[in-house]
């Protein structure tokens, strides 16, 4: 029974993944309490996902910076008014403000139930850049509050927000500069996929440096100086007037309570099972909190599985599907499953120059380059990226032939649009067949001992 403060389940945040389970449940009739600190839509909505991808896209319209910014800001607000809305009304769904702790035996605060899923996702990981002043230091916490568009930045991590970041502010008429520590930007791709990207960012006017950290900053000159991790500083950045730090994520599991219950963390992160579950009984976890999160799309896929599980304790934890990652850079940046920069023995890759499609011809795209991994013999498809128009939905057909287990040779005779930027895939499936063909018997040895290393 439910009393008004006994609930069926209590979800601790209100964002990507916490929104996905409170929903899930109340359509199955579970009530539920859900318990924001800050603003419903969480990371997201709020600053993240969504105004990232308004500000990419309103960067493109040639309006005034400050138009710009005003209108992302209203667009973004907008959009969590009519979440407030949504969530505030929806049936089954109990939406209060403030910040839930545990405290044990199925209770949140004053709030009990048989479930309780934290879904309290991450914070920007702040570093130390001595002498920075505190107006002049951003994450993606501040960015979208800018009311005007700074004349210089310096953008110090180059994954994919300081890389998304530094395109939308390039076009809108800042001066970029990106640090990275690693020798190369997007650092989790694959160098020749991350090559194409460092071309075009850079034909904009953007200056990549890789191999270098902030090492102070001086208010005087308005300098940044600049060296390697761990070595002297070798280089200064003048005339700048922000910073924007993008170096990672932490999780928001401090303060939760979860030492006392004794719920087991891997570097902050809450360690699930495949059934969402942590290591104490009726509590849950999904989302950037969760070992499994990172993504918007993540929480959403661990949020549904957590919902399953709920209502049908017995069902099978069943596989966990590859998730694609998305970087939306121009062009954007695509990747999913596992490719390590040195191609095993018994896998075969595949790389496509991209601007040979067709349709990259007709649209004027000079570069970009799709890269699959596949199996040799069998045919299952491990891993592949896609830099160039659109790669954000071609990634998705690897994504859905990846988790139906469509070996690659039965992508052979698909027909794919003309001059569609997917027929550029097929052109790939061609060059795997004939290179398969050719090999059938090594590829069969190759496979085997692949089988036995396994
Ligand atoms: C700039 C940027 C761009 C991004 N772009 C993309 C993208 O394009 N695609 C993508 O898939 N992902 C993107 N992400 C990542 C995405 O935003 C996160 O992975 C996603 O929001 C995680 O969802 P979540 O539910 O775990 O956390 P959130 O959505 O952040 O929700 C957590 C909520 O919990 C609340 N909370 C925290 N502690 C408590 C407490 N004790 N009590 C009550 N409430 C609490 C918070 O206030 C917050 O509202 C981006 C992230 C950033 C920073």
């Amino acid at each position: 029974m439910t009393t008004e403060n006994t609930h069926d389940a209590i979800v601790i945040g209100a964002g990507s993944g916490g929104l996905t389970v409170a929903v899930g449940l109340s359509t199955f009739g579970k009530s539920v309490a859900l318990i924001e600190a800050n603003l419903v839509g969480g990371d997201c909505t709020n600053v993240g996902c969504i105004p990232s991808k308004l500000l990419l896209h309103h960067s493109t319209t040639g309006a005034l910076a400050g138009d710009v910014l005003s209108t992302v800001r209203q667009r973004r607000d907008d959009l969590r008014k009519h979440e407030e809305d949504e969530y505030g009304t929806t049936d089954n769904i109990d939406l209060r403000y403030g910040h839930a702790r545990l405290v044990g035996d199925g209770a949140v605060t004053s709030l009990r139930a048989d479930h309780v899923i934290i879904s309290t996702g991450s914070s920007p990981r702040r570093l130390a850049v001595d002498g920075l002043p505190g107006d002049r230091y951003l994450t993606n916490d501040e960015l979208f509050e800018l009311t005007e568009a700074p004349a210089k930045m310096v953008i110090v991590g180059a994954g994919p927000i300081g890389m998304e970041m530094a395109v939308a502010f390039r076009r809108l008429g800042t001066e970029i500069v990106v640090l990275d520590a690693a020798p190369q930007i997007l650092p989790l791709m694959l160098p020749d996929a991350a090559a194409v990207v460092a071309r075009t960012t850079t034909a904009m006017g953007i200056k990549l440096m890789p191999g270098l950290v902030a090492h102070g900053f001086d208010v005087d000159t308005i300098s940044l100086a600049v060296g390697p991790l761990g070595g002297p500083p070798t280089d200064a950045i003048n005339d700048v007037d922000v910073v924007l730090v993008a170096v990672g994520r932490v999780p928001n599991s401090e303060g939760l309570g979860l030492e006392d219950l004794g719920i087991e963390t891997d570097r902050g992160r809450i360690v699930i099972d495949g059934k969402g579950r942590t290591n104490v009984d009726g509590v849950w976890a999904v989302g950037d909190v969760s070992t499994e999160g990172a993504t918007t799309h993540a929480a959403n896929a661990w949020g549904r599985r957590v919902i399953k599980h709920i209502v049908a304790p017995l069902a099978p934890a069943g596989a966990r599907p590859d998730h694609p990652a998305v970087t939306y850079t121009s062009p954007e940046a695509a990747t999913i499953g596992d490719q390590p920069v040195e191609v095993p023995g018994d896998v075969r890759r595949i790389s496509y120059d991209f601007s040979k499609a067709d349709r990259a011809y007709t649209d004027g795209v000079e570069d970009g380059v799709i890269i699959v991994d596949i199996r040799r013999f069998s045919g299952k498809v491990i891993g592949a990226t896609v830099v160039g128009p659109r790669a954000g939905e071609l990634i998705s057909i690897f994504s859905l032939g990846m988790k139906a287990g469509v070996r690659f040779h039965k992508w052979y005779g698909t027909v794919w649009p003309y001059p569609s930027y997917a027929d550029a895939l097929g052109a790939v499936v061609d060059e795997y067949m004939v290179a398969a063909m050719k090999s059938v018997p090594s590829d069969a040895l190759r496979w085997a001992r692949g089988q036995l290393r396994r």
